[in-house]
C-alpha cells in the first residue's frame, strides 16, 4: 500500500479521458503539511487559522501571526495557500474569547464575529499579506458569508489592509478573495457573490447542517445528517453553475469531497477543486483517475433523478464497484 502511494503521489489527477482536477488539502497545523506533501497536495483549499488561535490562551499578536502564516505558505510554495479568516463561534469556542448563546449555530460567528470586530480582522489579514511577501501563493477567504453587505464590508477591509501595508513599505500582490458558500441564502445569491469574489468555495459541513436543519455534532439526529441528501446535491450542482456564469472557480473543502464517491459526482458536476483531508487524498486520486469524465457525468444524471440519500447511495456504490 505505501507503495501504491508513492507511485500515486506524483501522479496527476486525471480522468481516463484526460479531464484534470486539482486535489487540495485542508490544514490547520504545521503537522499537516507534511503529510500533505507527501500525498502530493497540489495546494491548500483551507486553512483553518482558528487552530492556532486555539492552542493558545489569548489572541495572537500580528507578528505572530505573521510567523505562523508565513511557515505554511513558505510550506507549500510555490503552491496556492487558501487562507480562511477567522471562524470562531457555533461549534469551535476560544477559550478566551467565550460567546454564550442559545442557538451558537445561528448566532454570532464566522464573518459576523470579524466584521464586528475589524481590528481582529485587519490584523489577521494584515499579517496574511506581509506573510505571502515574495511568496505570492495567498489566497483569502470568507467563512459565513449570508449577504452582499458583509462581503462588501470584509473586502472594503481587505483592500485597507493591503494599502496599509503597501504604505509599511511591504511588496505584496493582492491576493484573490473568495466567498465560503455555506448557508442557503449564499446558493441562491452564490452568482451575485461571484461577481464579487475571486472564487467560490462549498463548506458542505455547515452547507448540509443549514441546509437539512440538522446540528452537525449531534448524535440524536446524526442519521438525518445527510450528505447526499438530494437536495444538497443540487444545491451543490447550482453553486458550480453559477460560479461558471461568472468566470470563477468553484471549489469544495467540506468532509463530503473526500469521500471518493462524492468526488466522482462533484468532478461530473465541474468542480475545479476538491479539498480534503490529506488521508483521504490518495483513495480519491485513485478512484478519479480509474473512471472517465463521460462516465462520471452518466452516474451524475443518474443519481440526481433519484429522491433519496438511501438510493442515492446505495447506486452510487454499485455502479462505482462494478467499475471495479
Ligand atoms: C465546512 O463548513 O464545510 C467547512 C469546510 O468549514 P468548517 O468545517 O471548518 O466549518
Ligand atoms: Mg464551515
Amino acid at each position: 500500500l505505501q507503495k501504491d502511494l508513492e507511485t500515486l503521489k506524483d501522479k496527476p489527477c486525471e480522468t481516463t479521458d484526460g479531464h484534470r482536477l486539482n486535489l487540495w488539502v485542508n490544514t490547520g497545523l504545521m503537522a499537516d503539511v507534511m503529510r500533505s506533501l507527501d500525498r502530493g497536495a497540489e495546494g491548500v483549499g483551507l486553512y483553518r487559522t482558528e487552530v492556532p488561535f486555539l492552542l493558545r490562551d489569548r489572541f495572537p499578536g500580528e507578528e505572530e501571526q505573521t510567523k505562523i502564516y508565513r511557515e505554511q505558505l513558505e510550506a507549500f510554495a510555490p503552491r496556492q495557500v487558501t487562507m480562511r479568516t477567522l471562524d470562531v463561534g457555533g461549534d469551535k469556542a476560544l477559550p478566551y474569547f467565550p460567546i454564550e448563546e442559545d442557538n451558537p449555530f445561528l448566532g454570532w460567528r464566522g464573518i459576523r464575529v470579524t466584521l464586528d470586530h475589524p481590528e481582529i480582522f485587519l490584523v489577521q489579514v494584515r499579517a496574511m499579506l506581509k506573510a505571502s511577501e515574495g511568496l505570492d501563493n495567498l489566497r483569502i477567504m470568507l467563512p459565513m458569508i449570508t449577504n452582499i453587505p458583509e462581503l462588501d464590508a470584509a473586502n472594503a477591509l481587505i483592500l485597507r489592509a493591503f494599502n496599509e501595508v503597501m504604505e509599511e513599505g511591504h511588496r505584496v500582490v493582492y491576493p484573490p478573495v473568495g466567498v465560503m458558500v455555506e448557508v442557503p441564502a449564499a446558493v441562491y445569491q452564490a452568482k451575485e457573490l461571484a461577481a464579487r469574489a475571486d472564487f467560490l468555495s462549498v463548506g458542505s459541513n455547515d452547507l448540509t447542517q443549514y441546509l437539512l436543519a440538522v446540528d452537525r455534532n449531534n448524535a440524536r439526529v446524526a442519521d438525518l445528517y445527510q450528505s447526499m441528501h438530494p437536495a444538497v446535491l443540487s444545491a451543490l450542482q447550482e453553486v458550480v453553475e453559477a460560479g461558471h456564469a461568472e468566470n470563477v472557480d468553484v471549489s469544495i473543502c467540506g468532509e463530503l469531497a473526500g469521500d471518493p464517491g462524492a468526488a466522482v459526482l462533484l468532478m461530473a458536476m465541474g468542480y475545479d477543486v476538491l479539498s480534503m483531508s490529506a488521508t483521504n487524498l490518495p483513495k480519491v486520486k485513485s478512484v478519479l483517475r480509474a473512471i472517465s469524465k463521460d462516465q462520471a457525468c452518466a452516474l451524475l444524471a443518474e443519481v440526481m433523478c433519484l429522491h433519496t440519500a438511501e438510493a442515492i447511495e446505495a447506486t452510487l456504490n454499485t455502479r462505482l464497484q462494478d467499475m471495479g
